[in-house]
């Protein structure tokens, strides 16, 4: 990118795909999308994205097995046999975690990952595809996604999706579908069929599940063609709004972004920051 001579910042060039996680972190705050995807700054999984990497890749061995031997003592194995890749990781030792907080990281991914026996017996689950790629056109946005999981049912095909976070508040869940309602339509528009069901598996909490319809796709869809749209001018304005709010408490360019900072400094006086917010220390507040 070459410096506008007017002073005006630089186009930055459009992305070639769009992902659920780029559109949400673009709709959160457009700047830390620029940071992130144009600057191309470094932005690590934390310890609670760790932990989904890892029981998310325990659950993707486990379905891969045959459904009869898809048991908590199998799960354990494919766990014990995971671990070295996952704590070999770069992003894993960055955390550095001592001996105590590491038997902690692994009780929480554990936990995780048996939560799933209280939302489903995957026994009997008949999985067609785990970590499914989907590349597609979807409302004229070049969308890429990775399916967790596509399960044939008996009313047609369901994309199943784990997460580790927290599950949303009743008035959050169309926001938390929408993502799994993108993939829906991406392989509607891949391959013809249209997937049934959504599913939603917050492991060790609920499944939030919603059946595929015109109105639920038609949102979804319509949301994911606004935010391009959106990132289309910003991308030939270069100009990328910044919209401060709580989770600059977890933005990783908090201590480049003037707004940002400020914010999470007023929060923290007015004691609305969470203690173990990452912005603190790199803040030193
Ligand atoms: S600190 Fe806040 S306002 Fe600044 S880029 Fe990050 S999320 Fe956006």
């Amino acid at each position: 990118m070459t410096e506008d001579p007017s002073g005006s910042p630089p186009a930055a060039s459009l992305p070639r795909f769009f992902s659920p996680s780029a559109a949400s972190t673009y709709d959160k705050c457009p700047r830390r999308w620029k940071h992130r995807y144009v600057d191309k700054l470094p932005d690590p999984p934390g310890e609670a994205a760790l932990v989904g990497t890892f029981s998310h890749r325990v659950l993707e061995l486990l379905c891969g097995e045959e459904p009869s031997f898809r048991t908590i003592e199998r799960a354990k194995e494919l766990a014990r046999d995971a671990w070295p890749s996952i704590s070999a990781h770069r992003d894993y030792r960055a955390l550095n975690l001592g001996p105590d907080a590491e038997r902690e990281f692994r009780w929480k991914s554990w936990r995780a990952i048996e939560g799933l026996w209280g939302l489903e017996n995957p026994a009997l689950v008949d999985v067609r595809s785990t970590e499914q790629r989907l590349t597609a056109k979807v409302a004229g946005v070049p969308f890429r996604g990775i399916v967790d999981r596509m399960d044939n049912t008996d009313a047609g095909l369901a994309i199943t999706d784990y997460k580790s976070g927290r599950a949303p508040t009743p008035n959050r869940r169309p926001e938390a579908l929408s993502q799994v309602l993108l993939y829906a339509a991406a392989v509607e528009a891949d391959t013809g069929e249209r997937p049934v069901q959504v599913r939603l598996l917050y492991l060790g909490q609920e499944a939030v599940e919603e059946t595929v319809t015109d109105e639920g796709l038609g949102e979804a869809t319509g949301g994911l063609a606004s935010s391009w749209a959106s990132l289309e001018a910003d991308c030939s304005s270069g100009r990328f709004e910044v919209r401060p709010g709580p989770l600059c408490g977890w933005c990783p360019y908090v201590e480049i972004c003037k707004e940002g900072g400020s914010e999470v400094v007023r929060r923290v006086k007015a004691g609305r920051m969470r203690k173990d917010a990452p912005a603190r220390a790199a803040l030193g507040i």
